[in-house]
């Protein structure tokens, strides 16, 4: 157990790594950031920053020997870096569960490897398999990088009247998945939590929707029936535990029309759409994370009033203070100066408290 007054490593200085900082210090720890960025929003709230080079190994090797433990905001650390890291400190999630879900191919064979859903899906490394893998697709299909593809970038929607060379040639990468087309009810994710023990521990399903690719707004619970929010809850575990994660992940799923529930993509690491959660939870995603990092007992992840996150990207932080006057609105901004379209500037968790 890794206990309090002990420094907590963080790879990745954003609003994930700011809001685990937060938590981590509420708990008694130190955390040390480790960030290309400058003035980072995660640096701004931690004891010490390292700003270098994900594949800097000297800044690596120091930083791990100043830190108990090391975990994650940012995954698409280089493959040697987190070997390097590994090596010197406990690292939770491990490198192992880090590489399963970066590569799109490789998570999503892995999930079905595990006996659960995906959309069908294809491996691309060129316009000739573009071609043929669309032909049992159908179109419109989805064609994503299988690395480093976030907020709808590294992806394109192909339909009849696309061109597939210019598709191809346009995502700029050697190796793509294509997934068939969705035609989903809704979005949902499901948040657990996996403890040094092997316990696990589950947030209640959540309905996504996106704008502009992006994360908009969160609503929890999802509107679904109560069956396949146990089934979802099921498919998050039974991830977790095949993975034999130490930490948190959140796994994204399609609900289709007839009610079955796809995997999309997932995520070892504290996720946009448990924002909620700092203000409507016992224990908050954050909080979790650092307990499961820790070897802590996981907290009580139970909903104390449904509650709706709206995600405060680009120019919409404008109109922060707007929310300061509504009682039940609870703001949390990132410390980003510059604002930028489809930055994620902040959040704003809606409760919907019910009177005692
Ligand atoms: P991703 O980067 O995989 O999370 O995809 C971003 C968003 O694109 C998802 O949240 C969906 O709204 C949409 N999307 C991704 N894959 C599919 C699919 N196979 N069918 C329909 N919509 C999809």
């Amino acid at each position: 157990m890794i206990l309090p007054g002990a420094t907590i490593g963080i790879i990745g200085g954003g609003q994930l790594g700011r809001m685990l900082a937060i938590a981590a210090a509420e708990l008694g720890y130190l955390t040390h950031i480790y960030t290309p960025e400058q003035h980072s929003p995660a640096s701004q709230v931690s004891w010490k920053t390292t700003v270098a080079d994900y594949s800097d190994s000297k800044a690596l090797q120091v930083f791990a020997g100043s830190v108990d433990v090391i975990t994650f905001e940012f995954e698409n650390i280089p493959h040697e870096s987190l070997e390097m890291l590994e090596s010197r400190r406990p690292v939770f999630p491990s490198a192992h569960v880090l590489k399963t879900g970066r590569n799109r191919i490789r998570e999503k064979t892995f999930i079905n490897e595990t006996g659960i859903a995906t959309a069908e899906f294809f491996k691309i490394t060129h316009e000739e398999e573009l071609k043929r893998a669309t032909g049992k697709t159908g179109l419109p299909a989805i064609l994503k990088t299988s690395e480093l593809g976030y907020d709808g970038k590294g992806q394109v929607t192909l339909r009849p009247e696309s061109d597939l060379a210019q598709a191809w040639k346009g995502l700029h990468t050697q190796e793509a998945v294509l997934e068939k087309f969705v035609d989903f009810r809704m979005e949902i994710s499901v948040i657990v939590a996996r403890g040094k023990d092997g316990a696990v521990s589950c947030y209640v399903p959540v309905q996504n929707i996106h704008k502009n690719h992006i994360l908009d707004v969160t609503m929890a619970p999802a509107p679904i029936e109560k069956s396949l929010a146990a089934e979802a809850e099921a498919i998050a575990v039974k991830i977790a535990e095949a993975l034999t994660l130490r930490g948190l992940l959140a796994v994204e799923m399609f609900v289709t029309k007839d009610n079955r529930l796809l995997v999309n993509e997932i995520a070892p690491r504290p996720h946009n759409s448990g924002h909620w959660t700092m203000d409507a939870c016992v224990t908050s995603q954050f909080e979790q994370a650092i307990r499961a990092v820790c070897g802590l007992p996981l907290g009580n992840p139970q909903r104390l009033c449904d509650a709706e996150m709206k995600n405060l990207i680009g120019d919409d932080v404008n109109s922060a203070r707007n929310y300061l006057t509504d009682t039940n609105a609870r703001l949390h901004l990132y410390g980003k100066k510059e604002i930028r379209p489809g930055r994620k500037m902040g959040h704003v968790n809606i409760l919907k408290i019910q009177p005692v």
